[in-house]
């Protein structure tokens, strides 16, 4: 029998609820996502895509699909270091604990497990695309690519020799080999990661400002993750972090910064960062944990900068859950600032989506369910007690969803969860050899 009219694609999802993020928060009812090869290529009311046929055909009626979250600050491979140290300040959190494990364990078998690792879990909780900021990239790169996730890997540029280098130089150089090595594809995106301005000294900075013109990269930093940090640095130059890096020309509209944490700001400095352009990217579990202090997101927002969201390391958070970091930087900003209309659900949604995109360079790209944009695509399972009923979704999405209620994850077009389970890793083999990593570092013993 031959069917006139018909059309064959790779995946059709026909939705109860469609939150595309676009311009105006526009929100389908009863819409279907048309999938070609990797990209949107059609949204259309389900009614009138009944002659589409799919070769995967998925019947969401209970569902809200909304894009793939984008955790823009993180460590992955630290997920192998989850829990290993809490209920402790930054500075003595990091150099008691986290820098002497990572000098004892860290290597590329090391990350690319705990990569393996934390993909998994960002994949079953909604994230598409993260950034990460970790030695031995190389390996971050090759796992995202077999995973099938996208990421963008700020690789890491210190002062001083690490298991993945000899120092500044080589780090810059490095950076730029992974990048020649990645250029073409189209789920790895390379930038420079100077870890922070107090492990990054002023010529280091310059070569890695001026590689970052030359061949377009972005630059992602931690800055101002702590008061201490301020007053430690006038101290000892007179000078607070963000004018000594304004001077040495991280901020520039030319230039793509990602300013990572950004507490203790004051408004000539908020004015600096939406001046240049420079995103912001807000990590409120890891602040509040390491009691770092408060990235002052609602004047940040009035003063128009893109404020993105990251979960920052397992280590300090201690999950990879973007749905709980919505939930935290929304009463985060209330309870900061005193107004309960600071930071609404839908702002977060969007520091979740298009502006992590944003921030990462790669809004043409994803961040919202539009035609031609690339098919990273959540769903969510709406058809539980915790989200009936149902009168302002955005905010039921923010204040009480639970990342388990996500129930399927494409990536570039590609199913990756699938009814809540990974289609690619086998998870019960990955808890073990998390289990055995953990009783590995636990013992000491390497
Ligand atoms: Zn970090």
């Amino acid at each position: 029998m031959i069917l006139h009219n018909t059309a064959q694609v790779n995946t059709r999802i026909d939705a109860g609820t469609i939150l595309t993020i676009d311009d105006n928060f526009t929100t389908l009812t009863d819409h279907s996502l048309i999938i070609e090869n990797g990209v949107i290529t059609q949204i259309s009311p389900t009614e009138s895509v009944q002659h589409i046929i799919a070769s995967e055909h998925y019947c969401l009626p209970n569902h809200v699909i909304i894009p793939g979250l984008i955790n823009a600050h993180g460590h992955a491979s630290m997920a192998l270091l989850r829990g290993i140290a809490n209920d402790l300040p930054l500075n003595i959190w990091l150099q008691e604990h986290i820098w002497p494990a990572e000098g004892k364990w860290v290597d590329s078998d090391f990350v690319s497990f705990g990569a393996k690792l934390a993909m998994a879990e960002m994949l079953k909780s909604g994230t598409t695309t993260f950034s990460d900021m970790y030695f031995f990239p190389e390996v971050v790169a090759q796992m995202a690519q077999t995973v099938g996730m996208r990421t963008q890997l700020a690789c890491p540029i210190l002062d001083f020799p690490t298991a993945w280098g000899s120092g500044p130089d080589e780090y810059i150089e490095k950076t730029l080999e992974l990048h020649r090595a990645f250029e073409s594809s189209d789920l790895v995106h390379m930038a420079f990661g100077p870890h922070a301005p107090y492990t990054v000294s002023d010529d280091p900075i310059r070569s890695l400002i001026s590689a970052a013109r030359e061949h377009s990269l972005p630059i992602q930093m931690h800055v101002h993750e702590t008061q201490k940090e301020v007053n430690d640095a006038v101290t000892n130059s007179g000078k607070r972090p963000i004018k000594r890096l304004s001077e040495l020309g991280l901020f520039d509209p030319d230039l793509n910064t990602q300013a990572v944490h950004m507490t203790a700001l004051t408004e000539s400095e908020i004015s600096l960062l939406a001046k240049t352009n420079t995103s912001v990217i807000h990590c409120p579990e890891s602040n509040m944990k390491l009691a770092s202090g408060f990235c002052p997101t609602q004047a940040l927002s009035a003063a128009g900068v893109n404020i993105a969201l990251g979960t920052d390391g397992a280590a300090s958070n201690n999950d990879l859950d973007m749905l709980g970091e919505m939930r935290t930087a929304a009463l985060i900003a209330k309870g900061d600032t005193g107004d309960a209309t600071a930071l609404s659900a839908k702002e977060c949604i969007r520091m979740a989506t298009i502006n992590g995109a944003k921030a990462l360079g790669l809004e043409q790209l994803i961040g919202s369910l539009e035609v031609y944009k690339q098919a990273d695509i959540v769903a969510i399972d709406l058809d539980h007690l915790n989200t009936l009923p149902s009168y302002d979704l955005p905010a039921d999405i923010v204040y009480n969803t639970n990342a388990s209620q996500v129930t399927h994850t494409w990536v570039n077009g590609k199913l990756l969860v699938d009814c809540g389970h990974l289609t690619g890793i086998d998870e019960d083999m990955l808890k073990d050899e998390a289990r055995q990593w953990g009783q590995k570092i636990k013992s000491g013993n390497k």
